[in-house]
């Protein structure tokens, strides 16, 4: 099933999400109208809150030969998609300054500062808990995805300066939630 999906001034996107107690088919079945909506927008994450839930978990498909080489090689051993149940950034390293977008932010792209790499942890499909570490792109995906599970959106990380600069189209997406 192939939700709609949540644009910038739904009062939705600003709430934190309630930890999943347990992984069950419901959940399950969640994650994957969350991914195949993802793919239906040709995105690369999706966090519950985007198609209107607060269960705590996001999908994440970043292709391989979207990265820069070096973060490839670095992030090869991370099977995609990834599903993140109650995902946690545990460190991050390093800064990476490029460009960003959200499918709750259509046609709006920003330069914006993550960690170049993140610790993070999570419980998979089958309830287990893992942690990886991913680099460049999927780092980005990772810190921008579990933000939006705590209610923080990519304008929250973005300078006055660029706010202002995007501020008409930030009133037409509102004005359209
Ligand atoms: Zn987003």
């Amino acid at each position: 099933m192939v939700y709609e999906i949540m644009k910038y001034g739904d009062e939705v996107l600003r709430r934190e999400s309630t930890p999943v107690a347990e992984v069950t088919d419901e959940i399950r079945q969640l994650a994957a109208d969350m991914l195949e909506t993802m793919y239906a927008a040709q995105g690369v994450g999706l966090a519950a809150e985007q198609v209107g839930r607060t269960e705590r978990i996001c999908v994440i498909d970043v292709p391989h030969d979207a990265e820069k080489p070096e973060w490839a090689e670095f992030n090869a051993a991370i099977p995609m998609p990834l599903v993140l149940v109650n995902p946690e950034v545990t460190s991050l390293e390093g800064v990476q300054r490029d460009d960003e977008g959200c499918l709750s932010f259509p046609g709006i792209y920003a330069k914006i500062s993550r960690g170049e790499k993140v610790v993070f942890s999570y419980t998979d499909l089958e309830g287990k808990r893992r942690s990886a570490t991913a680099g460049g792109l999927l780092a980005r995906a990772v810190q921008h995805e579990t933000d939006h599970l705590f209610g923080v959106t990519m304008i929250d990380k973005m300078s006055q300066l660029q706010r202002m600069s995007i501020a008409g189209k930030l009133r037409r997406l509102r004005d359209h939630a």
